[in-house]
């Protein structure tokens, strides 16, 4: 993760997120702003932190730690989502879930296509603690659902409407898609793992370490 002095000298897109000591005093406000560690929160969720591995499109780690979080009426519907999928023998796996502003601006630096990158002039929802970048596994054998690209693919195919020819993989993203929708989040229009929670306008964009979370 960058260090603190590095983050400072990083916001010059003219957004200015909140910081822990902001974050803490909002919280005590509304408590639906605390963001939650999925991994604790929801059972059997699975993580793949990519960013928290050389596995992601930076080839370089981003995060120091492999850890989901997200805000807490996220984290609620999110639980709700597993728990539907479980009764079909499936599972959510986590590729990204809240990410600190510093994360949104070292990726646009590197890819400065807006298409795929959010622009660091308005932050992610993942900033927000609002997005979730996730698949689906068996249960049984723990391994991935078929879908129609590997997450993070700047591909068309990643489109959700993109028409998809193999049946199964068309039943695997019908699904992810419908129950997330049911359980108020959208899916982005280029890539079929990013889900928004509706309602991510009233939480403001943070730049917290997930080691500043853990303490
Ligand atoms: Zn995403």
């Amino acid at each position: 993760m960058l260090s603190v002095s590095a983050t400072a000298q990083r916001y010059s897109y003219g957004l200015k997120p909140t910081q822990l000591p902001q974050y803490e005093l909002s919280v005590e406000k509304d408590a639906s702003k605390e963001l939650i560690d999925l991994e604790r929160f929801i059972p059997g969720i699975v993580l793949d932190i990519r960013y928290a591995t050389e596995n992601n499109f930076t080839q370089e780690r981003i995060y120091g730690l492999s850890k989901a979080y997200a805000r807490k009426p996220v984290a609620e519907a999110l639980k709700n989502a597993q728990a539907e999928f479980v009764k079909q023998g499936i599972g959510i796996k986590i590729f990204d879930a809240y990410r600190p502003y510093s994360a949104t601006v070292k990726f646009y630096e590197v890819y400065k296509d807006t298409t795929y990158v959010a622009s660091p002039y308005r932050g992610s929802r993942h900033n927000r603690g609002c997005a979730i970048d996730m698949t689906l596994i068996d249960l049984k054998t723990g391994k991935e659902l078929e879908m129609p690209t590997e997450f993070d693919s700047f591909k068309k195919e990643a489109w959700p409407s993109t028409p998809v020819s193999n049946p199964l993989v068309k039943k695997n993203r019908d699904l992810i898609i419908s129950v997330m929708s049911k359980y108020g989040f959208k899916v982005n229009s280029s890539e079929w793992w990013h889900f928004d929670f509706r309602g991510w306008e009233k939480f403001e964009v943070l730049d917290i370490d997930f080691e500043d979370l853990e303490k």
